[in-house]
């Protein structure tokens, strides 16, 4: 179910990011630590009264090259494209600066509710800082404190009070939602235009569950389908969409509504950084993962091109190895036509629901061919596994010690699994419990 986004906009040192912190908290989840990624603290999930919602703490998407006026008219922007709430903090020390005034003058225009937070009020008898803020017009001030985490939970009450109702209508289960992600220019609306030209399409436009964002359903072998966020792709020309951070936040948005994403990489430019963290995105946020190579036109061939391609992908997405990689052409429809039965077959993966028995057959085969680890004296004993969830196909493995279960043996374990069932394009997580 899509979630209420809420942005986080203000001067700089204000307190954003220390607020963002405060209600995301230890939940941005890490599933697995991916060498070698640096991760963007600008999108997170927070939860008050028992729901859930984005947040974003637009402060994280910098413009360096532009002045401090235009960077934060930048900012407030993003905030009003993608929220449906929009939090405006500001330091109480200061009272109303002019930056305030013109944060004030842009969200004005969009007519999303605005809450305000004063921060750094650290104690009661600084509570007379948030009158001067009435005048900025969007009703009552919250002072709070992001250092001490004070009042957060009376502006979170008023935040909440602008969540939309939930819609229950939202999530189809026979439909397979998929994403198409990567950073600009690589191709994602050309692609999303060439699998919706294909014929046999019948498309229908799904009004978002968040405003901004617009779905694309479609039938195709009487399969129903829905690209999910059609509308981030569309939008052009915009300074900021064409910005690394932003890019990373459209892709995270979108990963929250689909089972399946295609990560689509330009073959003629090849593999860099920012294609990894969008796939490392796409990994932890456990969906099942297509790599779309993409351009392949436009790349001088011989026989070992595809060959050479695939390593270097293998190499630089090692955390990937379960994708499926596909090379196409949006701009001659080359192997477009391959792309939806791989979804289909990757969403069909991603729910796989194995039996007990069966998984037990093939832990028990796999600890017979390769012991398991000893530490000191001790031995890992497994006693039984079974699967806990699908989407991605969970498995819990109960044994006598959790700390016995190394990276490296339960990475064994995983790639049995893998040999005897058909995951392709579906991560997987196996935990290890004891077993009470
Ligand atoms: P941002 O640039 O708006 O993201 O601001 P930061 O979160 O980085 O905070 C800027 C500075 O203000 C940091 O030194 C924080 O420790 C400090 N700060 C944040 N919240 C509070 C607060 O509630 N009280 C006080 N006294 N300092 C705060
Ligand atoms: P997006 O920013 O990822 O949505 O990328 P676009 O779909 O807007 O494409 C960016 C540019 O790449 C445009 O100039 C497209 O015409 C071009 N392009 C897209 N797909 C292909 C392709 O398969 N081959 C070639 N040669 N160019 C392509």
């Amino acid at each position: 179910m899509s979630r209420p986004v809420v942005a986080i906009v203000g001067r700089p040192n204000v307190g954003k990011s220390t607020i963002f912190n405060r209600i995301v908290g230890e939940r941005i989840a890490i599933v697995e630590d991916i060498p070698g990624l640096t991760r963007d603290r600008i999108y997170g999930e927070g939860e008050w009264l028992n729901r859930a919602f984005s947040l974003i703490d637009t402060g994280g998407i910098a413009f360096d090259n532009e002045p401090l006026r235009e960077q934060m008219r930048l900012q407030a922007e993003i905030a009003i494209d993608e929220a449906d709430i929009i939090i405006l903090l500001v330091n109480g020390r200061d009272g109303v600066t002019a930056a305030d005034e013109d944060v004030t003058n842009i969200l004005y225009r969009s007519k999303k509710p605005v809450v305000i937070g004063v921060n750094k009020v650290d104690n009661p008898e600084m509570h007379e800082q948030i009158y001067d803020f009435y005048r900025l017009g969007f009703g009552e001030p919250f002072p709070i404190s992001g250092s001490h985490g004070r009042g957060i939970g009376d502006m979170l009450d008023e935040v909440f009070t602008y969540f939309p109702a939930v819609r229950e209508d939202e999530h189809d289960p026979d439909s397979i939602h998929f994403a198409v992600i990567g950073r600009p220019n690589v191709g994602k609306s050309s692609l999303v235009n060439a699998i919706l030209g294909e014929e046999r399409v019948i498309v229908s436009e799904h009004p978002g569950t968040t405003r901004d964002a617009i779905d694309t359903g479609f039938v195709k072998d009487e399969q129903k389908y829905r690209i999910v966020d059609t509308a981030g792709m569309r939008k052009r020309g915009k300074v900021y969409e064409n910005t690394e951070k932003y890019s990373v936040l459209r892709a995270q948005r979108a990963l929250e509504r689909a089972n399946v994403v295609l990560v689509v990489i330009d073959g003629e430019e090849g593999i860099i950084e920012q294609d990894k963290k969008i796939a490392g995105y796409a990994h932890e946020a456990g969906r099942g993962v297509i790599i779309v190579v993409n351009k392949w036109d436009a790349v001088a061939k011989d026989d070992k091109t595809m060959n050479e391609f695939t390593e270097k992908i293998r190499k630089g997405f090692a955390f990937l190895a379960y994708a499926p990689i596909l090379f196409v052409s949006a701009k001659t429809n080359q192997r477009i036509q391959n792309l939806l039965p791989v979804v289909h077959r990757v969403a069909e993966n991603h729910q796989t629901r194995v039996p007990t028995h069966v998984i037990n057959d093939v832990i028990m085969d796999a600890v017979s061919m390769n012991p398991t680890p000893t530490s000191g004296t001790k031995r890992l004993r497994i006693n039984y596994a079974t699967q806990v969830a699908v989407g991605p196909p969970t498995f819990v493995i109960f044994v006598n010690d959790p700390e016995l279960m190394h990276f490296s043996y339960r990475r064994f374990l995983e790639n049995s699994l893998r040999e005897a069932f058909t995951f392709e394009g579906s991560p997987l997580k196996v935990l290890a419990r004891k077993k009470s």
